[in-house]
Parts: structure tokens; C-alpha cells; sequence
């Protein structure tokens, strides 16, 4: 029985996770699920899983969670600190799926306890890379990527020497307005930047595919993960959403993953690593399929990518001020605040603050520094966002 702990259970990665251990119930224990407001969700996932522990993030949330687990033998916890707790709890695989930086530090907790993490949190590893890297190393713990390009990647990886890796290719669908005139995305709505052609996710990250920071923070995703130079990373814009990476060798074969476009392959992969398990994903029919279309992104459409690459050419702390001037930003379209267009610039200006500010740059990377970063480019973030409003 392999002990699980799911953090952001709640979640769209969560509960497909759950959805695979449900399917299996034997051969799991689960240990503790974390959430956030969805108390009843959260209650209802830890009876029928049997969890020990479930946790929400909101303090003034307990008194509901314990009512709603009452009898169920099911112990409840509320807070960041309780978060970190569950974390900490010993397991064999913990699952980390809460959005946002808030993510890091539980994603260290489990790593400092040298449980595998299976990752979707892709900004722990964007804020963060050399802290989240060095944790595992550290403590002898193994990441295992959720991100489906990067349980792509990984997949083609399998028996290679990364030495014989010439280029990595992860590939974009280009999201809800990749057919739209570049003048009408000034005015997209979040409604209509919240449906995504041909994956079902949670809506900030399909409005992140939208206008391409998703795949953003995925090409810096890469360079952490992999350990590859940003000049062998490339995006591929490829409707479809079936290839999902493609990793080009030194020889000049391209190893391509193809699969149908389910969050529960990359999961149930990093889920049963090393070994392959039937999976309750669709089973491509290409003779039905009958053509895959690729094209070159358009950087006028796509800003997000080119600040992908300055990121990478500034080093250090960069990557926290993008994922939080990112997410800052990404709340202000969400509330209205500023277009859709306007995320991108927001995000340039916080970048370009950062480059200017001095001693930024040398600052070393621990957990600390990089959560006092995130802050300091949230205000920016707010700052840039007043400054368009007015
Ligand atoms: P989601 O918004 O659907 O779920 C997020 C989960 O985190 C919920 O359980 C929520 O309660 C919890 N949470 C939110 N804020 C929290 C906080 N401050 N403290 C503690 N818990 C908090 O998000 P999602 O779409 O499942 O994405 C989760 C992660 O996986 C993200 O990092 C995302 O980029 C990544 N990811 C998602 C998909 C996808 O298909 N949804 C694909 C690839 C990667
Ligand atoms: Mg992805």
C-alpha cells in the first residue's frame, strides 16, 4: 500500500488525482488532503478515501470542516501551518497541487522529509528552481513532473543521456484566442479567456493558456527542471493538443509523446513510476485523427514568451517577481482592474523594475528572500496596475 497525501485536493489536479485513487482504493492509504474554501468537497473526499487528516487554508473555516467530518474519525486542521503539518506527515508520494506560490513551502516540507513529489505546482520550480532542486537533492528526495509536457519530456527521457539532448520542444495550443485578430484581444473578456479548446483545468490556468504565460512559465519550467539552456528550449504552437513535448537528440531523432489531451495520464504516470499502469485515458485513433498541424508562435500575440526568455537571461530571483507579477496581474483581470493585453505589460514593467533595482539581482535564494520577492513584486505589480487604470 503506498501512503498518499494530495495538497490542493480540492483543486482540478486533486481531484483528478482522487478519481485514479478511487479507482484503486487498495492499493493506497491515504494520510492527509488539503483544500481550500470547498469544505464540503474536502470533507466528503477524506470519508470516502479514509484519509487520517484533512486541512483547509482558511483558519475561520475549521468549526465548518470539523461539522462536516463529525463521526468520520477524520482528523481536521485549518491555517498555513497546518498545511505545512500535513506536508510534513510521513508518506511515500505526496501530490503537490496547490496553486501559486503558496505551493513552495509545503512542496519543501515533503521534500525535506525525502518524499517523492509529484509536482503540477509548476511555480515552485519557477519562483524557486535552485531552492526546490536543492531541497531534494539534499534529502535524497525525487520530484516527479505532473505538468503534461514535462511528464512528456521526462517519458522520452526514459533510458537517455540528457548530454545527448539537443533540443526540448514543448507544444501550446494556443489557447481561446489563438484564431482571433490581434486588435479584438484588447477586449477579451474573462469570460471568454476562461474556456480553453481542449483541456478541462481550473480557470486561471486556462486563462494563462489564453494568453500564453502558461506556456511561459512552462519554458522556465524546463530550464529548472531539465537543466537544459534556454536556447534548446522552443514552443510549438500545435492546436490538437496531442503532441505534448517533443525532445530532439543530438542525432536528430525527435522523440514525440502523443496521447489524448487528460490530465490523468501525466498524474496516474508520476503515480506509478517506475512502472506503467492501464490508465482510464482515451485511446487515440490517428487514422481518425487524420492530421496534427504545427506553427511557430507569434511573439506579437504572445509577450509572455519573449519575458520567458529575459527571465532566463536575468537569473536569480527573476523568475519569483514574474510568477507573482503574473499572478498579481492575472487577479486584476480577473476583477477587472485591466485587459487582457494589459497582464503582459504589467509584468514587463515589474521585470524591468526589478532589473533596476539595485542589490536585487545578488540576492541569494532561500525560502525567505524568494517569499519577500513574491510581496515586493505583488506591490509593484499593484503599482504598474494603478498606473494603466489612471
Ligand atoms: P485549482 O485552482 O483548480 O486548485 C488549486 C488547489 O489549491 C485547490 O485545492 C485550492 O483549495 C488550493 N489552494 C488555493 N490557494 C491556496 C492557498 N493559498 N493555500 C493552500 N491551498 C490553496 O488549480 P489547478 O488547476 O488544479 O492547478 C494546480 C496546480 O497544477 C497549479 O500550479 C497549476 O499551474 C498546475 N497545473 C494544472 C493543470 C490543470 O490541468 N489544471 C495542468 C498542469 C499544471
Ligand atoms: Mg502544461
Amino acid at each position: 500500500m503506498r501512503r498518499v497525501t494530495i495538497l490542493g485536493a480540492t483543486g482540478s489536479i486533486g481531484q483528478n488525482t482522487i478519481d485514479l485513487i478511487r479507482r484503486d482504493p487498495a492499493a493506497y492509504d491515504v494520510v492527509a488532503l488539503t483544500g481550500g474554501g470547498n469544505i464540503a468537497q474536502l470533507a466528503a473526499d477524506a470519508r470516502a478515501l479514509g484519509a487520517d487528516l484533512a486541512v483547509t487554508a482558511y483558519d475561520d473555516r475549521l468549526d465548518d470542516l470539523r461539522a462536516a467530518l463529525a463521526g468520520s474519525g477524520v482528523e481536521a486542521a485549518a491555517g498555513p501551518q497546518a498545511i505545512l503539518e500535513a506536508a510534513a506527515r510521513p508518506a511515500d508520494w505526496v501530490m503537490s497541487a496547490i496553486i501559486g506560490a503558496a505551493g513552495l513551502a509545503p512542496g519543501l516540507t515533503a521534500l525535506e522529509r525525502g518524499t517523492t513529489l509529484a509536482l503540477a505546482n509548476k511555480e515552485s520550480l519557477v519562483c524557486a528552481g535552485e531552492l526546490v532542486l536543492g531541497t531534494a537533492a539534499t534529502h535524497g528526495a525525487r520530484i516527479l513532473p505532473v505538468d503534461s509536457e514535462h511528464s512528456a519530456v521526462f517519458q522520452a527521457l526514459v533510458g537517455e543521456e540528457i548530454a545527448a539532448v539537443e533540443r526540448v520542444v514543448i507544444t501550446a495550443s494556443g489557447g481561446a484566442f489563438r484564431d482571433w485578430p490581434l486588435e479584438r484581444l484588447r477586449t477579451a473578456t474573462v469570460q471568454e479567456a476562461s474556456t480553453h479548446p481542449n483541456w478541462d483545468m481550473g480557470q486561471r490556468i486556462t486563462i494563462d493558456s489564453a494568453s500564453m504565460f502558461n506556456k511561459a512559465m512552462e519554458v522556465l519550467e524546463t530550464r529548472e527542471f531539465f537543466g537544459v539552456r534556454p536556447e534548446q528550449i522552443e514552443v510549438l504552437v500545435h492546436p490538437e493538443s496531442m503532441v505534448h513535448a517533443l525532445v530532439g537528440f543530438v542525432d536528430g531523432a525527435l522523440m514525440a509523446h502523443v496521447g489524448a489531451p487528460d490530465m490523468r495520464h501525466a498524474i496516474g504516470y508520476a503515480l506509478n513510476w517506475p512502472a506503467r499502469r492501464a490508465l482510464p485515458v482515451d485511446r487515440l485513433d490517428l487514422a481518425r485523427v487524420g492530421q496534427l498541424s504545427f506553427s511557430a508562435p507569434d511573439e506579437a500575440r504572445y509577450p509572455a514568451l519573449r519575458l520567458a526568455r529575459e527571465v532566463m537571461a536575468m537569473g536569480g530571483l527573476a523568475g519569483a517577481v514574474f510568477t507573482a507579477a503574473k499572478e498579481r496581474s492575472l487577479d486584476g483581470f480577473i476583477a477587472g482592474r485591466i485587459g487582457f493585453l494589459d497582464m503582459a505589460a504589467v509584468v514587463e514593467t515589474v521585470l524591468n523594475r526589478f532589473a533596476g533595482a539595485p542589490g536585487m539581482a545578488q540576492m541569494s535564494m532561500t525560502l525567505d528572500n524568494v517569499l519577500g520577492t513574491d510581496h515586493l513584486a505583488r506591490e509593484w505589480a499593484d503599482d504598474a496596475m494603478t498606473e494603466r487604470a489612471g
